[in-house]
């Protein structure tokens, strides 16, 4: 029996090909056919940053799960790193938005961030030392290692969102997607988190952030991919629609 978080499965990425290609997909979350992302098409350099942009319910928490294999692809094809989803599915990680995530869970921050390493272990197999050092590391460079030993639910917005990080960066993928790290975050939050990004780019790695604060952050950027009722638009029409005014988080 082949596990799919066993390293059974696993194909090494091809680093020529584009870090993701997606091709005419669709995904919807029903049987019926309303699809959340339609007829979409993208292809992401190795080693960019992209921004993702667009007004609420456009779509891109959805792309994101799709790249993630947590949605059904109803039509279309998705490949990371030149190979079909899930051949190389620790090289890619999601940071989702804040909200998704359960705070009042009882773990520690550490146990948090650990869970990042879990994709490498296996069933039934417990962090060596090598992966706490690996989790204590990425909480570091988020500037929040004091708060490792503290339970998550005492944690405030901008703190939250730096373990999350740490997380993302504890299990040591190739691509980042990372779902409005900057909503409601304080400025020095901001700065660690863009410090990080600028880091992980050197690395060679892939960051695609969905963001509704791209005017403020271009120059971070390599290129911008506008999304609006689950399609890609040119980025004239894109900005007119990506402005905070939709943005509920602030
Ligand atoms: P964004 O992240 O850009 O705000 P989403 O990807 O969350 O947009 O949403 C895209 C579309 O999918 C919206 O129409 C939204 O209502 C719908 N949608 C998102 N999550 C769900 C869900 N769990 N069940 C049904 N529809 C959903
Ligand atoms: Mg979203």
């Amino acid at each position: 029996m082949i596990f799919p978080y066993c390293q059974h499965r696993h194909s090494s990425p091809d680093r020529q090909a584009p870090a993701l290609k997606i091709r005419s997909l669709r995904v919807s979350y029903s049987s019926e056919d309303k699809f959340a992302l339609k007829d979409f098409d993208i292809s992401i350099p190795a080693g960019s940053a992209t921004a993702l942009v667009g007004p609420n319910g456009a779509g891109k928490s959805t792309l994101f799960k799709a790249v993630c294999g947590l949605l059904p692809v109803r039509n279309g094809s998705i490949e990371v790193f030149g190979r079909a989803l899930g051949a190389c599915h620790h090289r890619v990680v999601y940071l989702p938005q804040r909200s998704a995530i359960d705070w009042f869970f009882p773990i520690s921050v550490l146990e948090l961030v650990l869970m990042g390493r879990y994709v490498y272990l296996g069933w039934f197999k417990r962090p060596v030392k090598a992966d706490v050092d690996l989790a204590r590391q990425s909480l570091k460079e988020m500037n929040a290692l004091d708060l490792a030993g503290r339970q998550i639910s005492k944690l405030s917005g901008g703190q939250q969102q730096r373990v999350l990080i740490a997380r993302a960066l504890a299990q040591d993928a190739d691509l980042l997607l990372l779902d409005e790290p900057l909503n409601a975050v304080d400025a020095s939050t901001r700065e660690t988190v863009a410090n990080v990004l600028h880091k992980v780019k050197s690395q060679g790695k892939t960051v695609i952030v969905a963001t509704h604060y791209y005017d403020q952050e271009e120059g971070r950027y390599d290129q911008a991919v506008y999304l609006k009722d689950g399609k890609k638009v040119d980025p004239e029409q894109g900005e007119d629609d990506s402005g905070h005014k939709d943005c509920d988080c602030r």
